[in-house]
């Protein structure tokens, strides 16, 4: 069966189209062009400001003017993220999207229903002619997966005339979010000084790269082991067996994953070279042990390799280790207003080193309490300092804070319990959404999150439920229907 025969087929038919056109992140063009198509096809007002939002306008229907105005608001662009072996060009290649059963998915890369399926809702909205609603507007934000950075730079008159502002990017039907943490990077930069390597030393190469990884902030609980951590263990405990040399150390990628994946080139007095060995199966029977639960294919592996030609300092290499080693990674603390919610966290992203003798410590903190997020950012900067490096902070971004008496999520909550029979569960969540940044232009608005349920976004297992969409779809519009005067 084709995609754009099931139900709403309206919708669908935008989903389909959008899986076709190329949108990953900061390379929003075509998407875009698509939009501004769309809205001089329909005769809509289109606004663009100068990070490329958009903001498309639609009058109300007949009678239904003195509503209040809502913003349906998505991003356009998408994760691109696929399996290492297969051939596929993010910048041209169209998503060949399929149903599987009650599934749409696609082989081996992600789908982009994160947030294409915020996208088709609002497009199908804005060129119905039978769905009945107040003033209404739509918002697409770029570039929001990098770090909310349309939303950021958005221009403030584009929420001028909003009461309400409904994000379409939830991933779980029912779960209605209305708060989120903010968050922030701090970044290490360590100059190191080489020397020659020495003689009479075993070069080896250690690696670790089976773990589970996951997203800073909704997996950060999880317990999962975090490469650069355990690497560091392994070379500080080596290192007080026998002097190791450093030449290399690297490890993670992105600020917001848990780093899976490790390595260092390193060097010690050949007639040590048993301790090494001895020392990793130690440490290995230790990890299999404390990470059985959590990532069971924990596992550190050294090859020999041959000698380089320089080396860390000693003094320097120490420096790095002891701060990679005190850095906190994980859960800092629990709310105590929302059981079994993440309050503050820190990931240890990445470890780079780059020309010039640099190494780069990159972390990223996240709390729903502003100044606990501060807290965070300056015991990390502390650790630094204390290394003598020197910090670099990110911008970050503001956490959306909670309204429990939000309007909105009271009409939502009706609507949706007296369609489907339950009630609808309120969420805050322990990762960003680009709501707190639009509250933080305009705090009157009245702001609730919600979408239907997508499995793995951001890994090429993503998927998005057929079932759900129908049922968000036929909750929108009541909604939209009902949005008081
Ligand atoms: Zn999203």
């Amino acid at each position: 069966m084709d995609i754009t025969k099931l139900e709403p087929t309206q919708l669908w038919t935008i989903f389909n189209r959008i899986t076709k056109i190329p949108r990953p992140s900061r390379k929003e063009e075509k998407i875009i062009e698509y939009i501004e198509q769309f809205a001089a096809e329909h005769n809509l007002q289109i606004e663009k400001d100068t990070a490329n939002n958009i903001l498309v306008s639609k009058p109300a229907s007949p009678g239904m003017e003195n509503k209040k105005t809502v913003i349906l608001q998505s991003h356009l662009d998408m994760v691109c993220e696929k399996h290492n072996h297969l051939n596929f060009n993010f910048m041209t290649d169209p998503i060949p999207a399929y149903i599987d059963g009650n599934y749409i998915k696609t082989h081996g890369t992600t789908l982009g229903a994160d947030d294409g399926i915020g996208i088709a809702a609002s497009l199908a909205i804005l060129q119905s002619d039978n769905i009945p609603h107040g003033p209404i507007q739509c918002l697409f934000t770029t570039d929001e997966e990098t770090g909310l950075n349309g939303a950021r730079e958005l221009d403030p008159k584009f929420l001028a005339k909003a009461d309400i502002l409904i994000n379409l990017d939830s991933e779980e039907l029912g779960e209605f979010c209305i708060g989120c943490a903010g968050g922030k990077n701090t970044r290490g930069i360590f100059k190191y000084k080489t020397i020659e390597t020495p003689g009479n030393h075993y070069w080896f190469e250690v690696k670790i790269d089976k773990l589970i990884g996951g997203h800073s902030g909704s997996d950060i609980h999880l317990g999962r082991g975090n490469a650069n951590k355990i690497i560091t263990r392994y070379l500080w405990t080596l290192n007080k067996e026998t002097p190791i040399q450093l030449a290399t150390i690297n490890g993670g990628n992105l600020h917001n994953a848990i780093p899976r994946e490790a390595n260092a080139i390193i060097g010690i007095p050949i007639k040590d070279r048993e301790k090494a060995i001895i020392t990793l199966n130690t440490l290995q029977a230790v990890l299999s042990e404390e990470y059985e639960q959590t990532d069971k294919n924990v596992r550190l592996a050294i090859e020999t390799v041959s000698q380089p030609q320089t080396c860390l300092d000693q003094e320097d290499a120490r420096k790095i280790l002891n701060t990679i080693y005190a850095l906190p990674h994980g859960v800092i603390s629990m709310s105590h207003k929302i059981e079994g919610m993440v309050e503050t966290s820190t990931n240890l992203a990445s470890v780079k080193m780059t020309e010039n003798n640099t190494i780069t410590i990159t972390t990223s903190q996240r709390s729903s309490s502003e100044t606990l997020k501060t807290d965070i950012c300056n015991q990390i900067q502390a650790c630094f300092t204390l290394a003598g490096a020197s910090v670099e902070f990110s911008d970050g971004y503001p956490g959306w804070k909670p309204n429990t008496d939000s309007e909105i999520l009271k009409i939502a909550g009706n609507i949706y319990e007296k369609m489907f029979g339950k009630p609808i569960n309120v969420t805050v969540i322990h990762a960003g959404l680009e709501c707190g940044l639009f509250l933080e232009k305009k705090n009157s608005l009245d702001v609730i999150s919600c979408g239907p349920t997508i499995n793995d976004a951001h890994s090429p297992e993503e998927k998005i439920d057929i079932t759900t969409v129908g049922q968000w779809w036929k909750f929108l519009i009541e909604l939209l229907k009902t949005i008081p005067s």
